[in-house]
């Protein structure tokens, strides 16, 4: 069995104050006769030991037991404060992961599963859900002739827009580009179309300021509802067929299946 430093120091501090304390009693009984039997010289002989060990311990414990302790007690702060910025970094990227750096909605990766999973816990049920799938119209075309910066502020405000017209329950997420997708549960066709309609108009009032010039953007939605049997992909399918007849149609509208 291997001790460590520590354990030894220890051992060894209780030993002297263990032989200090013995000849400490050993002084007294001489001295008042005792079990131990001798005269004054002999108490006297047994006190110094008492008060040499004694010194011993407190040297013992000062020097090499105390800095240990001390040094274990920082280096577990130390630890303990590395765990915490750690886990707070993990819990970071966890959310990193499943976020969109520009606008902070979540991002495809998130959406894909929170759809398997909706499909899922609402087919067991029997409850409808909707998806929309949204894309700004001629966005090339706001980067082109206001920068990129600006095309960011767009996408920045068209999803704040979004946020504020979907329910908590509802996943909210930007594909990527300038793609945006509601998962919509509990939800018929007429609600799902007239959120989709109430969004479209909303991000057609924005006003993006760019210097002493005011921009708008349309943006055109395609929707379907999940009928209960196909997968998330064929549901997605669906709806960013009618994304592309809303298109087609003109932009700036909303078309369902
Ligand atoms: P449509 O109406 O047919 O959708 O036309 P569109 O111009 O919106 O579509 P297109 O696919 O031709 O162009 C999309 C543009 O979106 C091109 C790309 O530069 C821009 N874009 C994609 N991601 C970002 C981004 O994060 N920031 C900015 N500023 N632009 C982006
Ligand atoms: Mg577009
Ligand atoms: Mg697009």
């Amino acid at each position: 069995m291997r001790f460590h430093k520590a354990e030894l120091f220890l051992f060894l501090l209780m030993l002297l104050i263990g032989i200090g304390g013995f000849f400490s009693w050993a002084a007294f009984s001489a001295a008042t006769g005792g079990i131990v039997v001798g005269g004054v010289e002999t108490a006297a002989n047994f006190a110094f030991m008492g008060a040499v060990l004694s010194a011993l311990a407190v040297v013992c414990g000062s020097l090499l037991v105390f800095p240990i302790m001390t040094r274990s007690l920082r280096e577990r702060g130390t630890l303990q404060r590395m765990t915490e910025s750690l886990s707070v970094r993990s819990q970071s990227l966890e959310h990193a992961a499943v976020t969109d750096g520009l606008t902070g909605m979540y991002n495809r990766r998130y959406f894909d599963e929170a759809l398997a999973e909706y499909l899922q816990a609402f087919g067991q049920i029997d409850k409808p859900i909707g998806m929309v799938i949204l894309d700004l119209d001629h966005f090339k075309k706001v980067n082109d002739t206001h920068g990129h910066d600006v095309g960011d502020e767009v996408l920045r405000q068209v999803a704040d827009c979004l946020q504020v017209f979907t329910r908590y329950h509802d996943v909210l997420a930007r594909l990527g580009g300038e793609e945006f997708a509601i998962l919509s549960p509990n939800i018929n066709e007429r609600q799902l179309f007239n959120l989709s309609d109430r969004i479209r108009q909303a991000v057609s009032d924005l006003r993006i300021i760019d210097g002493n010039v005011t921009l708008r953007v349309t943006v055109s939605a395609g929707l379907a509802i999940w009928d209960g049997v196909e997968s998330g992909e064929e549901l997605y399918r669906r709806a960013d067929k009618q994304l592309y007849e809303a298109k087609r149609k003109g932009r700036n509208r909303v078309c369902a299946a």
